[in-house]
């Protein structure tokens, strides 16, 4: 789960890292208000849960009420890359005398944690790893005995920190690494970690990505869940107990199975499709069961057609077949759906679905007849009446 800045900075501030004071707002009036609190100038930062705010016009300095006012009245409501923006974070401005990077992960081919240190920060890491890679210092940490105090001004001193503010570095870094443990991180990034002209070391901005799975020992960061942290769709299934993860595709993806539904999405990718999402809809036929999961499935705009892949074993097709058609009779569809019925009894399942003669309900004998299909349907084009015998 993903944190936005401000919530990010709290837990850095929880830890003893340095951070600027600030207000988290929704409204132009609120933000001027928090500005005269904070304390001019200041900088007026749109929350949203994608880098790259300050290039897209989403952070910017300002001197005085006006500014506070426009700038917070352009950034309220702006698209940054899809996200868009709701809450302002105000925060008392700092003078910049450099800008370094600090991060800590977990880095899973060596299953341990990674700190990694740059005196080129402020700017993208990715770019700084592929032309500069002696610039950005790697460090592993053994789990078990944590980040000691010499690891971590080692890791200043060999990043070329300047010399007065190794051991702030240093005391960044620690604080860093404790809330990436503690809070079951599973990153905690500082781009910038900036020196001031008064020498001090403090974070700019945070990227903290919790462990959903360890949510529940961190009743404080649970709340959060709750909010605009997660996709709304995945929090609707998780509720639901389903297995469904968003995708960036137009095409709704159901299937009973993890492993089906795994390869379903590579047969439409195959056919020259984008999946929109995994569904799992495990091993229940019932009619309400695949009304929610249509449901889950239409609730995202960007579907134009769906593909619900079933193959029967010991749940039997002819039962999925009656609960698909109790199910469309009361959504009525309106994007086109190819279902595939395959497996026991699935000539059955299929004259059902026939018979039942539902709009927009294509069904299919095979995987990548299916593909073909819902690739086609999605992209507008026709396609053959179905073929239901055999
Ligand atoms: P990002 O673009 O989403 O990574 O947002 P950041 O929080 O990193 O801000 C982008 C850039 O804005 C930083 O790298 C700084 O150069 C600049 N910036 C942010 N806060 C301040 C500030 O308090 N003072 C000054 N002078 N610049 C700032
Ligand atoms: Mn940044």
């Amino acid at each position: 789960m993903d944190l936005l800045e401000y919530q990010g900075k709290q837990l850095f501030a929880r830890h003893g890292l340095k951070v600027s004071s600030g207000e988290v707002v929704d409204s132009v009036d609120g933000a001027v208000a928090a500005a005269g609190r904070v304390g001019y100038p200041v900088v007026v930062k749109a929350q949203v849960l994608i880098g790259g705010r300050g290039k897209a016009g989403g952070v910017k300095l300002a001197d005085d009420e006006a500014q506070v006012r426009e700038h917070a009245g352009d950034i309220l409501g702006m698209d940054i890359k899809g996200h868009i923006v709701r809450k302002l974070w105000i925060e008392h401005a700092s003078d910049i005398a450099s800008e370094y990077y600090a991060s800590v992960l977990l880095d899973r081919s060596a299953k341990q944690p990674l700190v990694m240190f740059s005196t080129e920060g402020g700017v993208d890491i990715e770019e700084v790893a592929e032309r500069t890679p002696e610039k950005l210092i790697r460090h592993h940490v053994d789990a078990l005995a944590g980040l000691s105090r010499e690891e971590a001004v080692r890791i200043a001193a060999d990043g070329q920190a300047d010399a007065d503010v190794v051991e702030g570095v240093a005391d960044a870094l620690m604080a860093l690494y404790e809330v990436w443990l503690e809070e079951d991180a599973t990153l905690a990034e500082i781009n910038p970690l900036i020196v001031t002209p008064q020498r001090e070391v403090r974070a700019l901005d945070a990227k903290v990505s919790l462990d959903g799975n360890a949510l529940y020992r961190h009743p404080d960061s649970q709340s959060l869940s709750d909010s605009e942290n997660e996709d709304p769709i995945e929090r609707r299934a998780k509720e639901q107990g389903v297995q469904y993860v968003a995708l960036d595709g137009d095409i709704g993806i159901l299937g009973n199975g993890a492993g089906l539904v795994m390869s379903t999405l590579d047969v439409v990718a195959r056919a020259g499709g984008a999946p929109a999402n995994f569904l799992d809809a495990g091993g229940g036929s019932d009619a309400e069961k695949i009304k929610q999961a249509v449901g889950l499935i239409l609730a995202n705009p960007a579907v134009k057609a769906v593909l619900f892949n079933i193959f029967g074993g010991i749940t039997r097709c002819d039962e999925v077949a009656r609960g698909l058609i109790a199910a469309f009779v009361e959504i009525k569809p309106t994007v086109p759906f190819v279902v595939r019925l395959d497996g026991t009894n699935d000539v059955e399942g299929r004259r059902l679905l026939q018979e039942a003669d539902l709009p927009n309900v294509y069904p299919a004998r095979t995987m990548n007849e299916a593909a073909e299909k819902v690739v086609a349907l999605a992209a507008g084009r026709s396609v053959e009446p179905a073929e239901v015998s055999g």
